[in-house]
């Protein structure tokens, strides 16, 4: 669905990192692809990490959240949102996506924020997700967000390159985290990095991302920190990504063309997160397939994979999940029918148009088959 796209200036630049002698964590390369990073999405600061896990898990460190508190975050995302929360001792508490963008829905989040401070909850931030790469209403969250005196802690590991109202993803809330792993739209193999525009919260994120150590040299801690930072080769093929960057995007939004195109002949299926495609990333397209359709997504999925092609199910929400069941969720049934009714298909830069014909006609044949 989204494999790396990778090739020559990619292993020029983890040569060239390999024959500087900088391996250990850290170095120039990791100096200079924090810089790019920074600029491309207009933050002032970047902290390069491990996983974009790794950020979500520092972000909540940094803006004080721990044992007791609750942080607010979507029930439509991936596991790693809400284990970032659980690692600090808080609880996450989920909110029901929106029922066209599937991002959270901020009218529910308005509600949630006012009952759980009048239930005498402590929550200490919010934290949003981007999803397959549509940004969310940034302007909604942080103005419920300053109204309830609450932080808000992005989870942009979809999205980067992606814009709301123009401007970049990794720009709003306190602090934005993305993430470089290997299906994301661009990837240092695995890696992160947080971006913010708060000089304490960058500081002491790079602090507990070097096992807290304190600038003296016989190794003196006040903190208990973790080995959370980027490897300098790591970097250097992040930063060949991010030369190619424009590139990749270009491709990943000319497929969500070609869907479009496609699946607007098609009764009962729509391509999931609305009608307007001109901030996203498209790192994944997905489908929502209407009851009526005559197929389930589930027959779909089957048949791409006889032509060996993978598609799959929208993220399972996080309030369906054996091992969040137990906290709280405001929910109606949104992210559940997402879940049960999406597929995400073939999106990655690294298909090629022979592939990407490929895929086209798997579908076509398919639809054929149940017409
Ligand atoms: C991929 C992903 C993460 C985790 O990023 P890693 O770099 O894999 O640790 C977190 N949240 C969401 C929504 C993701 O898709």
């Amino acid at each position: 669905m989204s494999s790396p796209d990778t090739g020559a200036l990619e292993e020029e630049a983890v040569l060239r990192a390999l024959r500087s002698g900088w391996i250990a964590p850290l170095g120039p390369e990791v100096d200079a692809f924090e810089r790019e990073v920074a600029e491309r999405v207009g933050a002032r600061f970047a902290v390069a990490l491990s996983s974009g896990t790794a950020g979500l898990h520092l972000g909540l460190l940094a803006l004080g959240v721990g044992p007791g508190d609750v942080v607010v975050t979507s029930t439509m995302t991936f596991a790693a949102t809400a284990n970032a929360i659980v690692y600090t001792g808080a609880r996450p508490h989920f909110v029901d996506a929106d029922p066209t963008t599937g991002n959270i829905d901020v009218q529910l989040l308005g509600e949630t924020l006012a009952q759980l401070q009048a239930d005498g909850e402590s929550v200490r931030a919010v934290l949003p997700v981007d999803l397959l790469g549509k940004a969310v209403d940034y302007a909604a969250i942080e103005q419920l967000a300053a109204e309830f005196g609450v932080p808000v802690l992005a989870d942009a590991a979809e999205s980067f390159g992606a814009r709301f109202h123009g401007r970049p993803v990794g720009s709003f809330g306190r602090a934005s985290v993305f993430s470089f792993n290997g299906n994301k739209i661009m990837t240092t193999s695995g890696g992160g990095m947080l971006v913010t525009d708060d000089a304490a919260v960058a500081d002491r994120v790079r602090h507990l991302a070097t096992q807290a150590r304190l600038p003296v040299s016989h190794y003196e801690h006040a903190d208990i920190g973790f080995n959370y930072r980027l490897s300098n080769i790591l970097a250097a093929l992040g930063r060949a990504q991010l030369a190619r960057f424009d590139d990749m995007l270009a491709r990943r939004r000319e497929w969500r063309r070609r869907y479009r195109a496609f699946f607007a002949e098609v009764d009962g299926v729509g391509i999931f997160g609305g009608d307007d495609d001109d901030d996203d990333n498209a790192w994944l397209t997905a489908i929502i397939v209407d009851e009526g359709a005559g197929w389930s997504p589930a027959e779909l999925i089957a048949g791409l994979a006889e032509s060996n092609i993978e598609s799959r199910p929208l993220w399972k929400p996080m309030h369906l999940q054996p091992v969040f069941a137990s906290y709280g969720a405001t929910v109606g049934g949104a992210a559940e029918r997402q879940f049960r009714r999406g597929v995400t298909l073939p999106s990655g830069s690294a298909l090629s148009e022979e592939q990407f014909t490929r895929v086209e006609t798997a579908l076509r044949s398919f639809l054929e088959s149940r017409a």
